[in-house]
């Protein structure tokens, strides 16, 4: 085939960089696993629970999968993480921040998975999900009517944990059990009793973060203005949100709740257009919601 000598050298000059950019993104990703390996002491715990998994290990397909809950984003095409750290103490979070700094990667921080445009699992750049699932324990004092809970936790085992010590105690947040701790409170988080107790974010009283240098803080060594940021706009912007301190609140041992079904042709416009005018001027014990 007659080629001219020009473009033979041009396809071997393509080639010759791409090649070489695969091979110094595994050797960063491995200098991260060992980073990573070396600071959280063995990747195995003594209980053999594994907290570094790579895409060899048989581990990481069904923990990427297991919270992701937007099925648009379950193609092959979608950006995967490098490494996914599954940490068991705050130490293993503390070397995910430093190690992936140290080695050029992102980090995605992901409690429930429900973010509705995958940024706590996507990211275009080469990056490592920081997967809080282990860390979901709940401590309530009755007493105070306060309680620690992980940010790992899912609204529907804090909400499970709260009725097994009271039924007169109740977290205001959302309505949909598998919602993470971590993302919610970080957002706000409306359900319920948002009428009569405010958001879930107004009723943290104390946060642990860890911050961009490692540094745990709480909400006295955070300040009043981090405090502030984190409940609202607390979605991977300031740290990792370890856990936070909330308030419950006091609720009837039963409620009642109740569905009224209308189509379009029995009223249903009428019915929503009517529902903004009263909804808002109701007793505060009252919640009505539209659904589709
Ligand atoms: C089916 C469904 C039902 C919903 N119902 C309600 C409802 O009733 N009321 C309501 O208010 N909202 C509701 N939402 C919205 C939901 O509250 C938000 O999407 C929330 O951010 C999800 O939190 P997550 O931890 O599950 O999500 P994730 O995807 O894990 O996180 C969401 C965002 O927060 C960041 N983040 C997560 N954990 C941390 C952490 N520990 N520290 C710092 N940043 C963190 C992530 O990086 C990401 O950017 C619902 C969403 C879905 C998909």
């Amino acid at each position: 085939m007659n080629m001219p000598k020009c473009s033979l050298l041009a396809f071997a000059f393509v080639i010759l960089p791409s090649n070489l950019l695969a091979v110094s993104a595994q050797k960063s990703t491995d200098d991260l696993v060992q980073c990573l390996t070396d600071r959280t002491g063995k990747n195995v715990t003594p209980t053999f629970i594994r907290v570094i998994h790579t895409p060899q290990d048989r581990t990481y397909t069904p923990i990427y999968d297991l919270l992701l809950q937007e099925l648009r984003f379950m193609t092959n095409s979608t950006p995967k993480p490098q490494v996914i750290v599954t940490p068991l103490i705050e130490s293993h979070i503390q070397a995910t921040i430093y190690c992936s700094k140290k080695h050029g990667f992102q980090i995605r921080i992901r409690s429930g998975g429900h973010d509705f445009e995958g940024s706590s699992y996507i990211s275009k750049v080469p990056f490592v999900v920081l997967d809080l699932f282990s860390l979901n324990s709940i401590n309530i004092d009755i007493k105070t009517a306060t309680a620690w809970v992980h940010s790992g936790a899912t609204l529907g085992q804090f909400y499970y944990a709260i009725s097994q010590k009271s039924r007169n105690l109740a977290f205001p947040a959302g309505y949909w059990s598998t919602v993470g701790v971590g993302g919610h409170l970080a957002g706000g988080g409306y359900g319920a009793l948002l009428r009569k107790y405010g958001l879930a974010a107004d009723n943290v009283i104390d946060a642990l973060i860890i911050d961009v240098n490692g540094a745990i803080l709480d909400r006295s060594s955070m300040g009043e203005d981090l405090f502030w940021a984190i409940r609202g706009g607390g979605h991977g912007n300031f740290g990792v949100i370890v856990s936070w301190k909330v308030k419950l609140v006091a609720v009837p041992e039963i409620v009642t709740v109740f569905k009224v079904n209308r189509t379009l042709e029995q009223g249903a416009t009428k019915l929503v257009h009517k529902w903004q005018y009263v909804a808002p001027s109701m007793h505060e014990d009252l919640t009505m919601t539209t659904n589709q």
